[in-house]
């Protein structure tokens, strides 16, 4: 048994090394991919109960040689290394250039951009000049740059979050809480921070159809952003039957495979195609 366990010590340190070098190595390689211009950003379209496009949302890519590494793999790795910070303002100045050349022509001017902080993020001291200065560079309209926002980033320091959240949206930014539901925090808290729209997590919306608790915590979302002015969108919806389940219940505002994937700005371009000038 003595041998067995120093077996299994070994094993284990082995194990532990290699998630280290593992680690180690990712973040060099995002050091070196942010010098480089080495991600790229992809858009999600979201779109309203009648099928317009409302906007997209921005998720980063990694193309790294052959490999498409996931941003589940790397961006914690950004975080704790805080790297996400200097990154976070590259997708920030890339989406805000995106969304002033949309705001040129008259079709696109309404689009709107979302794009994804994290909790280390926000945490930056400069965060809220760095943005104002992003958006003033770019001369991009702040009325369509949302910030999703996740619940337990928020909560950590709830004081903080909610001066910051603020002073946001006295930019003119809206911000939108994003995985809303799988943070199981007080509702008592949420509902008095400065905020713009719900994200119903894909979790709750994948059982519908099957699952009629999940329908009840859907419902309950969509009621709740009713009563507080909150706007509500539905992401991960993934299937027709998850859509009209949605759209039965006063659900307005769509994201998923369902309706489109995240795709490149040029893929993007024959739905720009389809909007009518507003
Ligand atoms: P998230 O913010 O919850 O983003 C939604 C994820 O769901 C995206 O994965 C998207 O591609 C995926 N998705 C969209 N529609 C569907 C669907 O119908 N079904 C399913 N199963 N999935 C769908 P992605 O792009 O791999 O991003 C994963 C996570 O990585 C994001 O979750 C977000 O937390 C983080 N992330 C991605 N881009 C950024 C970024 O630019 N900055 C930061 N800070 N985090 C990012
Ligand atoms: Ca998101
Ligand atoms: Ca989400
Ligand atoms: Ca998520």
């Amino acid at each position: 048994a003595k041998q067995a366990g120093r077996h299994q010590v070994c094993y284990y340190n082995h194990r532990l090394q290699e998630q280290a070098h593992k680690r180690a190595e990712l973040e060099e390689g995002i050091r070196l991919a942010l010098e480089q211009q080495a991600f790229r950003l992809v858009y999600q379209p979201q779109f309203d109960q009648q099928g317009q496009l409302l906007g997209v949302e921005a998720l980063i890519r990694w193309q790294r040689g052959e490999e498409l590494v996931s941003p589940a793999e790397f961006i914690p790795i950004a975080e704790s290394s805080g790297l996400i910070v200097p990154l976070g303002y590259w997708i920030l100045t890339q989406a805000c250039q995106q969304l002033a050349s949309w705001a040129q022509q008259p079709a696109t001017a309404a689009l709107r951009i979302a794009v994804n902080i994290s909790a280390r993020q926000l945490q930056d001291a400069q965060f809220v000049d760095q943005v104002r200065h992003i958006l003033l560079a770019s001369s991009a309209p702040a009325q369509q740059l949302e910030l999703e926002l996740t619940e337990s980033l928020l909560l950590q320091d709830l004081p903080v979050s909610r001066s910051k959240m603020q002073q946001l949206r006295e930019l003119g930014i809206r911000i939108s809480l994003d995985d809303f539901g799988t943070g199981f925090s007080s509702l008592h808290q949420l509902v008095h921070l400065p905020l713009d729209q719900l994200k119903i997590d894909q979790s709750f919306v994948a059982p519908l159809g099957q699952d009629t608790k999940a329908a009840a915590v859907v419902q309950t979302i969509l009621d709740l952003g009713d009563n507080l002015s909150l706007e509500v969108i539905a992401e991960g919806v993934e299937t027709e039957v998850q859509y009209q389940t949605l759209l039965k219940m006063g659900c307005e505002q769509f994201q998923g495979y369902y309706l489109a994937r995240p795709m490149s700005l040029e893929a993007l371009e024959p739905l720009l195609q389809t909007l009518k000038i507003q």
